[in-house]
């Protein structure tokens, strides 16, 4: 596709189409199905893919689907799109039309969003391969139990993205305008793993300490030292805190207790930190533990890791934003210490995920993802599909040789500080007015 057509040909297929897409979110909104349950879900995806002319093929615990557009093996690797299928185990408080229909099941981190954004985008690039103007091979992957999390880790299994160059992703922002997208280069999400300490000692009189072993006190060693040593031993930058949440030990002010136990989390802005974190804590659990005579076991609980945008790829969305929403729509994204599994992929292919502004614009209600009222600006869905696609054809465009738009990935900051292109400004202009039976989360 001519660079200079793509704008005039998403907008032409968004007249058609933007609809639908919406009306395929709400019916997604009314029927949200936690992780490995998207049975409905994975079902109507497929169909409309199949409607489409494409193959999607299910992943084999039954849940979530991948589908390739254009090329063939021949062609080498693919670019992949990703979205996230699942709901929470959330209560919908809001009253709106499209409101959850399964007791105790919402759509409330924008997964229904998302869905529909790549389906769009799907349909879209469908469109494009089959009149001969998608240079390359586009795979898209709609991955079931991100909020578990762990479906990524069953994509990488199933060989998803096994012979993928680059990966994208996006995700729902309530914190930033519809017709807006957030991006940074460097991490954007937080590992957050669990640590679980336990202590054992023979328990005692407290007038004794010296004849058996203090527990608490050792507990409260455990308590403060780990964070205070972490800090010096990890570099400052990788963003790292062990936080405890839960302490428990002893049943008598005078009576040493034989067992004790702290739990907290690690969060971490920073890969090789996040990797280098449980054998650290390990010597330092046993190393405090051997002082005062207790035995330490540690229980550390992996979950995702840090999702750390690649340069180059935050940089080929950067530049299909622009070129589909112009220069103004574009902010820097703030870190989050939340998780993201999307982060498992870019531990194995460079990849970027970017915000997707949901707030009406003007709004002054504050939602957050994982509320039960969370709600968004349908007006999202079109400006995600012309990112999405724009950012598609951008990657494949400069993987097959062709005219690349990334003209000066060195502008992108390699530690994430300034990647923005301008100000959030004002007046972005939205795709057509809200569509009819909508009810805006906020009105202007
Ligand atoms: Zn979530
Ligand atoms: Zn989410």
């Amino acid at each position: 596709m001519a660079e200079s057509d793509l704008v005039g040909e998403l907008d032409a297929f968004l007249a058609a189409h933007q609809a639908e897409l919406v009306e395929f979110r709400r019916d997604l909104h009314a029927h949200p199905e936690v992780g490995y349950s998207e049975h409905r879900t994975t079902r109507r995806i497929a169909l409309r893919l199949e409607a489409a002319g494409l193959r999607p093929a299910v992943l084999p615990k039954g849940t979530g689907l991948i589908v390739d557009i254009g090329g063939s093996r021949e062609d080498g690797p693919a670019v992949a799109l990703r979205a996230d299928i699942d709901a929470l185990p959330i209560v919908d408080e809001k009253n709106v039309p499209y409101r959850s229909l399964n007791a105790g099941v919402c759509h409330a981190c924008g997964h229904d969003v998302h869905t529909s954004v790549l389906l769009g985008t799907g349909l879209f690039l469908a469109r494009a391969a089959a009149a001969g103007a998608l240079p390359g091979k586009v795979r898209l992957v709609f991955q079931p139990a991100e909020e578990v999390p762990g479906g990524a880790l069953d994509v990488l299994a199933a060989g998803g993205i096994s012979s993928v160059e680059r990966v994208f992703a996006l995700h729902c922002d309530p914190k930033l305008d519809a017709g807006k997208i957030g991006t940074r280069v460097g991490p954007i999400t937080a590992a957050c793993d669990k640590v679980k300490v336990k202590l054992s000692g023979p328990g005692g009189h407290t007038a004794r300490p010296h004849l058996t072993a203090d527990l608490v006190f050792a507990l409260g060693k455990i308590i403060t030292e780990l964070p205070a040593a972490l800090s010096r031993r990890i570099d400052p930058r990788s963003g790292l805190s062990l936080v405890w949440g839960l302490v428990s030990a002893g049943s008598a002010p005078n009576a040493i207790p034989d067992s004790g136990v702290v739990e907290g989390t690690v969060r971490c802005l920073d890969d090789s930190a996040w990797h280098a974190a449980p054998e650290m804590l390990k010597d330092m659990v046993e190393s405090v533990a051997s002082v005062y005579g207790v035995t330490a076991d540690l229980t550390y609980e992996r979950s995702v890791p840090p999702a750390v945008n690649e340069a180059v790829s935050t940089a080929m969305i950067v530049a299909a934003a622009d070129r589909v929403l112009g220069s103004d729509a574009i902010a820097q994204a703030p870190q989050s210490l939340g998780g993201e599994d999307f982060a498992w992929y870019l531990e194995s292919v460079p990849g970027s995920l970017f915000r997707l502004g949901t707030r009406s614009p003007g709004s002054i209600e504050e939602f957050d993802i994982h509320q039960p009222n969370f709600d968004v600006d349908e007006r999202c869905v079109p400006v995600g599909v012309k990112v999405m696609a724009a950012t598609a054809l951008t990657a494949i465009g400069g993987q097959h040789g062709s005219a690349s738009v990334i003209t000066d990935v060195s502008t992108a900051d390699p530690v994430g500080e300034v990647r923005a292109v301008g100000a959030a400004a004002d007046g972005v202009t939205l795709a057509g007015p809200l569509l009819p039976g909508h009810a805006p989360v906020a009105g202007p």
